[in-house]
């Protein structure tokens, strides 16, 4: 006899939980055994890259506890944002992640790490706890006026914002160069409803990419002169996560290696 749908739903919410936790799992180590071998006590943040996956993924990734999500796209983002709500409004839109008799997780912090259009900034400034992709004074002051008002209306707390720096100036690839971005990091600094954090990374397609990292670092190194607090160096990815922690990464940002591969589209 077949299995009833109830029970084939919870079988394949059960094996993908597993296959999320491994791999997780995985990934933890990857990053502590780049620790060690760069000879680092300081923790580095793992924010799981959902992007092209489902929301029931997010969900299976908030039961096993990851605390950091990121998106790269704002549409997407933003309905998985607002799938939260209504879990935690109604405990629904969920149901393919929970297992039988599980509650509703909260919701991890949601990272948004892809270009973000100007007109686009209020709508991120209500869901996101932390932007990497702050690529232009526009969208810095965007974020701001739209975080004063969530301060204002639901008491959010300031927006911990990164900027993307590029290091080829392919804009394609996000991010800006030079002192346009030293320029864009002193206005996130001054504006109201924004802390600056610190600095994103995605390295150049040419060229090896712990050199890039190194390089980074370096205006890293130059930026913390200026503004202290700004600590964060979010760097790597599936790929070359060990480059980059062995350069000085903060905060690591994985996909692939723990969702598996992305849909084309
Ligand atoms: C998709 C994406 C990642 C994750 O990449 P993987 O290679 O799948 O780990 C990291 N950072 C940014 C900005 C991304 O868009």
């Amino acid at each position: 006899m077949a299995d009833s749908p109830a029970a084939g739903a919870a079988s394949s919410a059960r094996s993908r939980r597993a296959q999320l936790r491994e791999r997780y799992d995985g990934v933890r180590a990857e990053i502590d055994k780049a620790r060690e071998s760069a000879g680092r006590q300081d923790e580095v943040r793992l924010v799981v890259v959902t992007k092209f996956h489902p929301f029931s993924d997010q969900v299976h990734l908030a039961q096993i506890g990851a605390p950091d999500l990121g998106e790269n796209r704002v549409q997407e983002a933003q309905s998985k944002a607002l799938a939260w709500q209504e879990l935690a409004a109604d405990g629904g839109g969920a149901e393919e992640a929970l297992l039988p008799g599980e509650g509703v997780p909260g919701r991890p912090r949601l990272h948004m790490i892809g270009h973000i259009q100007s007109k686009k900034t209020g709508a991120v400034a209500k869901w996101a706890d932390e932007v990497h992709s702050v690529d232009s004074i526009k969208v810095a002051e965007g974020l701001s006026r739209g975080r004063i008002r969530e301060i204002e209306e639901s008491g959010a707390e300031s927006l911990r914002c990164l900027v993307q720096l590029s290091l080829d100036g392919d804009e394609g690839r996000g991010g800006v160069s030079g002192d346009e971005f030293h320029r864009i990091c002193d206005r996130v600094a001054e504006l109201p409803g924004l802390e600056l954090c610190g600095l994103m990374v995605v390295p150049p397609l040419e060229g090896e990419p712990a050199r890039h990292f190194e390089d980074a670092a370096m205006v890293r190194g130059k930026l913390r002169t200026c503004h202290s607090a700004a600590k964060e160096f979010s760097a790597g990815m599936s790929g070359d996560l060990e480059a980059a922690i062995s350069a000085g990464s903060t905060c690591v940002r994985v996909g692939t290696s723990i969702l598996g591969p992305r849909p084309i589209l």
